[in-house]
């Protein structure tokens, strides 16, 4: 291919023009075709030292030397004027050819050189991404870039042609690329560092968490039991307390009406001397049960100390706690206690109050327990209200 096209397009007319003065074209003496041949004879050396001249200043590659060197055998055996036109022609592309090669290599040269470029661009802005590591090493690693960039802009002004260009590009790439796989491996080991040391930290975050949420639990029940009357598992004075001031903060806000009682075991202490304290434990016991199973979940009971008890009822009238508080007294009147076989009747005494506009838990609790004293004197086994 490249051999066809050249000796076509080298015609003689378009040869340099030392090569037409050959030919005796312009010269009186040599003036074609009468007399051609005396004319280049007289030249011909000329002619062969300058072809074997420009075939020294060819850089042939390889592969074209042996075609160089038959060319120049042929031009030192002597050339007649007919051998001429074949000899320049293959001169012509051998000349061709090494321009060809040259660019084709340098064509494929600047290819490679810039798919490594972009390589190492590639690496360059993976290296940027996720960059989290100290500022000292990246201003480290910025440093010893530029450096290796300054390296190489050098180098590139110094070459003088494309081998010394080449080995000293690729010199400088690799020790770019080498710096930044360098840079590359630390960063990796260090975010692999900060990953195993956050997974502990998560590890012992998580550990912390459970132990805050044991305590957590651990303070619920103890407070629990704090609120809690043992023997009935009513809520005690601390639970009653607690409630008795949301019940009226609730009251307060809402309106409506709150109801509170104190209920109180008759003749409680014959029991206890009667039949022992733990069968008056027993008796409190069931009587609490009692009690609760017939209030509404919005009601609370508490055991207030010893045999009495106090109830809160809110958004009720005072007559639903009337209410109330009679099925109550009956129910634990109905109650079938036995004492050594024998059936035995208890009852409970109440005072009920409604609360007042404005007032607080003490006065409506002083008020039922007024109310409590006058059903004790009334007889017991009643209500009354205050
Ligand atoms: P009243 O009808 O006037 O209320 O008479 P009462 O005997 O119930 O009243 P009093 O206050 O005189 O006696 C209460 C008794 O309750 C005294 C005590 O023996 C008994 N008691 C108080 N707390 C407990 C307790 O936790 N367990 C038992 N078994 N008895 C208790
Ligand atoms: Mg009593
Ligand atoms: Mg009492």
């Amino acid at each position: 291919m490249v051999h066809d096209a050249p000796s076509k397009a080298l015609a003689l007319d378009s040869l340099p023009l030392d090569a037409r003065m050959f030919t005796g074209e312009g010269d009186p003496d040599f003036a074609l075709p009468e007399r051609p041949e005396p004319g280049y004879s007289a030249v011909a050396p000329h002619v062969a030292e300058s072809l074997l001249g420009l075939l020294d200043e060819l850089e042939l590659p390889s592969h074209h030397q042996p075609q160089g060197e038959a060319l120049r055998e042929r031009v030192r055996g002597g050339l007649n004027w007919y051998e001429l036109v074949p000899v320049l022609d293959d001169l012509a592309v051998l000349v061709l050819a090494v321009t060809d090669s040259g660019q084709r290599e340098f064509a494929g040269y600047l290819k490679q050189l810039n798919e490594r470029l972009a390589a190492f661009i590639g690496t360059l802005s993976e290296a940027h991404e996720g960059y989290s590591e100290s500022v000292e090493s990246s201003r480290s690693f910025n440093q010893e870039l530029r450096e290796q960039v300054s390296d190489l802009q050098a180098s590139v002004q110094e070459a003088v042609d494309l081998p010394s260009l080449k080995q000293a590009l690729e010199q400088r790439l690799d020790g770019l690329l080498s710096t930044v796989a360098e840079h590359q491996r630390q960063r990796e080991g260090r975010e692999e560092e900060v990953a195993q040391r956050l997974q502990a930290l998560a590890q012992r975050v998580s550990e912390m968490e459970q132990e805050a949420q044991g305590f957590r639990n651990h303070l619920e029940e103890q407070r629990q039991k704090a609120l809690t009357d043992p023997l009935t598992g009513l809520a005690n004075r601390a639970g009653w307390a607690e409630r008795l001031e949301l019940e009226i903060a609730r009251w307060r806000r809402y309106g409506g009406d709150l109801l509170l009682a104190v209920l109180d075991i008759d003749h409680f202490k014959r029991i206890n001397d009667g039949y022992g304290h733990l069968a008056g434990d027993k008796v409190l016991k069931i009587i609490a049960g009692e009690l609760n199973k017939r209030l509404r979940k919005t009601d609370f009971l508490a055991r207030y100390g010893g045999e009495e008890f106090v109830l809160l009822v809110p958004s009720t009238p005072l007559e639903g706690g009337v209410q109330l508080l009679e099925t109550l007294r009956s129910a634990i009147e109905a109650c079938p206690f036995h004492f050594r076989g024998e059936p035995m009747a208890i009852t409970l005494s109440a005072g009920l109050t409604a609360f007042a506009a404005g007032e607080g838990g003490d006065a409506a609790f002083a008020r039922a327990d007024q109310a409590l004293y006058r059903a004790k004197r009334e007889g017991r086994n009643r209500i009354a209200l205050g």
